[in-house]
């Protein structure tokens, strides 16, 4: 039987997305026996992010800095944007460095059925960033489940007035697919062939 402090670091552990309780027991037990090689690293690590944490003012990614490091780059493209439901899908995209330029994260997809409305989401930054002008082409990065589509319908529709062009991912994302669990090469090739919304 562990400490209340070592069975309270498992049970925090055991309850991140790709842990269990057993794989927890195994990463604290590394932790301990390695306390200056990986535990007082570790610490630091979420230490610093923790308390530098922010959300992009500009396109709603989650970093360190605001505007984000991706915004605040000027080797990116600021005439392309990409629109995403979510964070994992912006870094998934970003990870191979697949788009040349910005993002715009809606945080969500519309759904009846759990009540997200477009109100909800951030689609009126998004007609502003649009608005304010610059941007050549948005490609709609939803995913390809059937809320994803709706979303991307939606926006669609709401940005038609401009003189842009937009795009979404090829459909040879499988039907049902989330960008976050895609390898790079079928999300590249998704991206490469993207094409105009109908
Ligand atoms: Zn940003």
């Amino acid at each position: 039987m562990a400490s209340p402090e070592i069975e309270t670091l498992t049970q925090a552990l055991s309850r991140l997305p790709g842990f269990g309780p057993r794989s927890a027991r195994r990463a604290v037990l590394h932790l301990v026996k390695k306390r200056e090689a990986a535990l007082i690293p570790l610490v630091d690590a979420l230490t610093a992010v923790q308390e530098r944490l922010a959300t992009c003012s500009i396109c709603g990614n989650v970093d360190t800095i605001d505007p984000c490091a991706i915004c605040a780059d000027p080797r990116r493209d600021a005439r392309a944007l990409c629109v995403v439901e979510d964070v994992a899908d912006l870094w998934a995209l970003d990870r191979a460095r697949l788009f040349p330029g910005r993002y715009h994260v809606l945080g969500g997809r519309l759904s009846a059925l759990e009540g997200v409305r477009p109100e909800d989401l951030a689609i009126d930054t998004l007609l502003r960033r649009i608005e304010a002008g610059g941007i050549d082409e948005v490609v709609l990065a939803m995913n390809a489940t059937l809320e994803g589509q709706t979303t991307a319908h939606y926006i669609a529709e709401r940005i038609e007035r401009f003189p842009i062009r937009v795009t979404q991912l090829a459909h040879g994302l499988p039907v049902g697919g989330e960008l976050d669990y895609l390898d790079e090469g079928t999300l590249a090739q998704a991206l490469r062939a993207r094409r105009p919304v109908a």
